[in-house]
């Protein structure tokens, strides 16, 4: 079975992720203003991106340095007008860290210490950073284990040009009731180590994201459609 793309326009699939957000921020008594929501844009096109930006999406996603960098100029040229926020959402690489910083915003997916000094020498500015953690362990998955983060958040604060805000991470799949609580193991953790800013929460679980206190949520399908296998 291959999934029909949608053909709902991206307008209207923002408009119904922007009431699922405000939903969420009303069950739980929180600002909507409190969540950044971030387009996740892997594989799509600029075309789709500055669809989205029409809709008024002002921040994106991406998950690789190249496939980022030819996205975001394209977009730029697409719709000059808007000022877009890029986050790199997927891990980075110690040798592309100088393209990187040529083209994001926000790094979401840093979690080795050679990779974070190597961007701090680069940055002429201080750089949003999200430590990513890997909260179960698992083995296919990038991500600090959570023992380790005292020490690497204490390096981390030394640097001057590293704007830590926080932590990031995707939960392993698994029921509802199951992820809410890594989203709350992600909180504490945060909270523990002084941070205030959590990077979690996708098309499948972002309202119990949320809940937790996502301040930054991470959304692909919701807004862009299923995407081809
Ligand atoms: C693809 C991706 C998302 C968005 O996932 P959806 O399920 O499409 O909402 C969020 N975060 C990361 C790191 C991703 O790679």
């Amino acid at each position: 079975m291959t999934t029909i793309a949608p053909v709902d326009r991206i307008a209207d699939r923002v408009s119904a992720v922007r009431e699922r957000v405000e939903r969420a921020c009303r069950a739980s008594g929180r600002d909507p203003s409190t969540v950044t929501l971030i387009a996740a844009s892997k594989t799509r096109t600029p075309e789709e991106v500055a669809e989205a930006a029409r809709a008024g999406i002002s921040d994106f996603g991406e998950n690789y340095v190249q496939e980022g960098a030819a996205k975001a100029a394209a977009a730029a040229r697409l719709v000059p007008a808007m000022a877009l926020t890029w986050h790199l959402i997927g891990h980075l690489q110690r040798n592309k860290v100088n393209a990187a910083l040529e083209v994001f915003d926000v790094f979401h997916g840093i979690d080795s210490l050679r990779t974070l000094e190597a961007l701090a020498r680069r940055a002429v500015r201080p750089v949003p950073v999200f430590i990513e953690v890997n909260l179960a362990g698992e083995p296919t998955k990038h991500g600090l284990a959570p023992l380790d983060l005292p020490a690497f958040i204490e390096r981390a604060r030394a640097l001057d040009t590293i704007d830590l805000r926080g932590l990031m991470a995707i939960p392993p799949q698994g029921p509802p009731a199951e992820t809410r609580r890594w989203f709350a193991l992600l909180r504490e953790l945060a909270h523990a180590n002084g941070l205030r800013h959590l990077s979690m929460g996708m098309t499948d679980d972002f309202e119990s994201a949320i809940a937790e206190g996502a301040t930054h949520i991470r959304v692909g399908r919701a807004i862009f459609g299923e995407r081809m296998p």
